[in-house]
């Protein structure tokens, strides 16, 4: 059988050999979507459908997009795209910014962005702090992600219930300020790569004509997380076309306070009634011990869309159960976790292996500190500052001039030399900045040794074009140790052992998703993508004070009732906790807490029906109070599930 097809379920195998045209997957996570897809572009260059540079496959962060390429590789693909969106668009408009708008191409702004954000303020009369300036540019990303112009923000603010960062009319002052600035000095910012693109493609009929002849395969992971902007972009690509294939889970769209929205996965069948739409259930990632709690974790969540219900179904041998643990401050939760790690790695896991993932990147400094103590190797990825350390731009300048005096010998050896001038000693420092600092420059020589098996005649020019394209794309190389990310960092990546950590009240669920269902409900998503990261080892810790001996005076994360086994000591702390609180609002329907005003006056949540008759109320009052003896649980747990199965 063709290789390409073996390792492939028969659910995987039709997306793959489907002929060229609309392809949706919309299945759950750790199901192959990735892989079905990476299959799927090598079996069409492999029977001559499609030649590889005619493929562009795009994703959303430059990490997925680098997994890509690496998968690509790996089945002897060369010259298929496979990158971010916006490193997609930036490639394109820097080809056709001559036609298009001509003179000396504008500059991507990077940390002046803030800079214009905070003189658009000044002017509407706004706050200048770094908080409001940050909540601000937030607004004015998420307007450009759903196109929506300054004239159109009010209308749009109001019809969504946006909490806004200022009056509505200030938004659009400070909206209308930055892009007069911005355009004045000539700058882009990330979403006007994809606006440009788009109007490039739209507006001139040679430029698309050129662009539709290059490309003609497109293919879209993640597809969950597009923007209305990002569609436009991949609409304007397509022009009449239908030749492509997405796949995604609804399950894990995290970006819709940036605009995103699953709505197109689950619209494409029929956008393309003749699209091949498969479905997989089947999880090849994680052991049933972790795929079990998966389940659990997404089973409570509320709104979830019509075709979003899908039921993992675990294929690997048994594992481990998840652990759960409850410390008294951070560093002794740190402190604990890094012991963990440790224990792993002289069982043999490869630091590589394990990922600590939290909420929000300041989590990370309290890990770093105690994974230096025991000597473990790290990175903290949010991998964009890469490029940007010290130590990797004085190698690109040290590289580059090598490159200019001497491009001979073999190249992981030259670039050792060269890199030897910049501090890259043979042994590793003991541990703290002065590894970490050589663990990236290890990460070059390793890269170069990466570009010498897959690329014939490589050599120094080469490999700093492979470094400039990886700068642009924001696609830094992968340095060995235990790595640190954000949950949204995260997706689509696995690792063997994930420590999921900070599950606290204000954490997950972020404090300002607290009152608006919706975006905790975005929450409970993104610690579905975090549990199912682990492919065995999984530990989910919180800790009830910040500070060594602080005040214990956080509660654990709402997420977790429920999913912490009932013989666990900290079980019998949720079990107490309901009645220790003065009671609150809630649904009429499902008996869960109301937190938003406008739900507390309607007297049920937005999700549930209003028109349920008392007498079907009446039943499920009862079913939800015998279960809730029961199961022993919250009441209001079990009537969230009563409700989901009744209508
Ligand atoms: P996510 O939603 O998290 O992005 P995904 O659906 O894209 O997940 P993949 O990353 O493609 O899932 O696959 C998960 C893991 O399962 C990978 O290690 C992959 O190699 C493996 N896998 C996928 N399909 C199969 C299969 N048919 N047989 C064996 N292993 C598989
Ligand atoms: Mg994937």
């Amino acid at each position: 059988m063709d290789r390409l097809l073996e390792g492939l379920d028969p659910e995987q195998r039709a997306a793959v050999e489907a002929p060229r045209g609309p392809v949706c997957v919309l299945a759950g996570a750790g199901t192959g979507k990735t892989r079905t897809i990476t299959h799927r572009i090598a079996y069409l260059v492999q029977r001559g459908h499609v030649a590889a540079g005619q493929v562009l496959a795009v994703t959303f962060t430059a990490r997925a997009a680098g997994e890509m390429r690496t998968r690509l590789r790996a089945l002897g693909v060369s010259g298929a795209q496979a990158r971010t969106f916006h490193a997609a668009a930036l490639r394109q408009l820097r080809y056709f910014w001559p036609r298009v708008v001509g003179g000396e191409q504008w500059q991507l702004i990077d940390r002046n962005k803030l800079r214009l954000i905070a003189q658009a303020a000044n002017r509407a009369g706004l706050s200048t702090e770094s908080d409001s300036l940050r909540d601000l540019a937030g607004e004015i990303e998420w307007a450009k992600a759903s196109l929506i112009t300054p004239e159109d923000y009010p209308a749009a603010a109001a019809r969504t219930h946006r909490d806004t960062p200022a009056p509505a009319e200030r938004v659009v002052q400070v909206y209308q300020g930055y892009e007069q600035l911005k355009n004045t000095a000539q700058l882009l910012d990330f979403d006007d790569l994809l606006l440009h693109t788009a109007a490039a493609l739209e507006e001139h009929g040679d430029v698309a004509e050129e662009f539709r002849d290059r490309y003609r395969c497109f293919v879209v992971d993640e597809y969950q997380d597009v923007t209305p902007l990002q569609q436009r972009v991949l609409d304007a690509w397509l022009g009449a076309r239908d030749d492509l294939t997405v796949v995604g889970d609804a399950n894990q769209t995290i970006y819709s306070f940036a605009g995103a929205s699953p709505r197109p996965l689950l619209d494409f069948p029929r956008r393309f009634p003749e699209a091949t739409v498969v479905r997989l259930e089947r999880d090849y990632r994680s052991t049933p011990q972790v795929v079990a709690l998966a389940n659990e974790v997404i089973k409570w969540a509320r709104g979830r869309p019509a075709g979003s219900r899908l039921r993992l179904i675990g294929q690997r041998p048994d594992g481990p159960q998840p652990r759960f643990a409850e410390f008294d401050d951070e560093p002794a939760e740190a402190a604990a976790i890094a012991q963990r790690a440790r224990a792993l790695l002289d069982e043999g896991v490869p630091a590589s292996e394990i990922a600590v993932l939290y909420r929000v990147n300041a989590q990370s400094e309290v890990y770093e500190q105690a994974l230096a103590e025991l000597g473990i190797p790290y990175q903290v990825r949010g991998g964009e500052r890469f490029f940007q350390r010290a130590e990797v731009r004085q190698a690109m300048i040290a590289l580059r001039t090598a490159a200019a005096h001497q491009p001979s010998g073999e190249l992981p050896k030259v670039v050792r030399e060269v890199l030897a001038g910049v501090g890259l000693t043979d042994e590793p420092p003991a541990g703290g900045a002065a590894r970490e600092r050589w663990e990236s420059l290890l990460a070059l020589v390793e890269l170069a040794e990466e570009l010498t098996t897959a690329v014939e005649g490589a050599d120094l020019p080469k490999f700093i074009a492979e470094l400039d394209m990886r700068a642009e794309a924001q696609h830094p190389p992968t340095v060995e140790g235990v790595t640190l990310a954000s949950l949204h960092a995260a997706k689509g990546l696995e690792w063997d052992a994930v420590f999921l950590v900070g599950l606290v009240e204000g954490t997950v669920p972020i404090q300002h998703a607290d009152g608006d269902e919706a975006a905790v409900e975005e929450e409970r998503r993104l610690l579905y993508v975090g549990v199912t990261r682990a492919r065995e080892h999984l530990w989910l810790s919180w800790a009830l004070a910040r500070a060594a001996g602080g005040r214990r005076y956080r509660r654990r994360s709402r997420f977790l009732h429920g999913l912490v086994p009932e013989d666990h000591p900290a079980a019998r702390a949720v079990r107490r906790e309901p009645s220790q609180r003065k009671p609150k609002p809630q649904c009429r329907v499902c008996g869960s807490q109301l937190l938003e005003s406008r739900a507390v006056k309607l007297g049920r949540c937005a999700s549930c029906p209003s028109d349920l008759d008392e007498e079907l109320l009446e039943k499920l009052r009862s079913w939800r109070a015998g279960r809730a003896r029961e199961l022993k649980v919250p009441a209001y747990v079990v009537f969230t599930d009563a409700t989901l199965v009744a209508i």
